[in-house]
């Protein structure tokens, strides 16, 4: 499977997490969020999942796939615990959340449970997500405390159906950044740094990205 073997021993996980987003660019709400859900679950690593191609808002500033991955692999880089996946990156058309992580289970196996790492503001979107009901048999959720989201709707949102999948929810470090934020900000030349690895800020400012 194209994307997984950059993994490196993905079966020996027993816990393993997926960061999932567009990461258009990283920034430390993203790594936090990670980091969080790493340690409070011990699992054992967390792959970020880069989203493919994607309907963008402001053509202008668009950047590609490849540049995405680029900036998630500088930003976990330092971290012994995180790696980077190719797999969504790799495919032509869009990415449904059900067949990234089947994708991942099948290279596990089934002695490694997998939990998927979303934001509040995502989290409360999951139900509209294709074949929902079925990702419960793959992995369960963490939903990490974002500020403007309210966690305590998620439950009334979420069908509490028996095939409904599991979605925890756990309080990470608030930090007021968005990507969208940070797009604005590189194109009106304001900015970016303190908000993400200076690392990933020289990238785009040597890329000229979202200019
Ligand atoms: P955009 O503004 O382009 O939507 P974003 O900042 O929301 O970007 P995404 O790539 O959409 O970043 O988010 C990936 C995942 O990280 C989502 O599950 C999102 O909820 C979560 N996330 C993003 N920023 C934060 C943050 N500051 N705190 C907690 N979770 C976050
Ligand atoms: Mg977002």
């Amino acid at each position: 499977m194209a994307g997984i073997e950059s993994l490196g021993n993905i079966k020996t996980y027993r816990r393993l997490g997926i960061m999932g987003g567009t990461f258009d660019p990283i920034h430390f709400g993203h790594l936090v969020a990670a980091e969080e859900a790493r340690v409070q679950y011990q699992l054992e690593h967390v792959v970020f999942m880069p989203t493919g191609r994607y309907e963008h808002k402001e053509a202008c500033q668009y950047v590609s796939p490849e540049e995405r991955f680029t900036m998630v692999v500088i930003a976990t880089a330092s971290n012994p615990y995180f790696s980077v996946s190719r797999l969504e990156v790799d495919r032509a058309g869009p990415s449904y959340t059900i067949d990234t992580i089947r994708a991942v289970s099948e290279a596990c196996g089934t002695e490694t449970e997998l939990y998927f790492i979303t934001g509040a503001d995502a989290v409360l979107d999951v139900t509209s997500w294709r074949d929902y009901e079925k990702l419960a048999d793959f992995c369960r959720f963490i939903a990490v405390t974002r500020p403007g989201y309210d966690l305590a709707h998620l439950r009334a949102i979420v069908s509490r159906g028996e095939n409904a999948p599991q979605i925890d929810t756990i309080e990470v470090p608030a930090l007021a950044i968005s990507s969208t934020d940070l797009r604005n900000r590189v194109s009106e030349g304001r900015p970016i740094r303190y908000l993400m690895p200076d690392s990933v800020a020289n990238y785009i400012h040597k890329s000229g990205l979202y200019r």
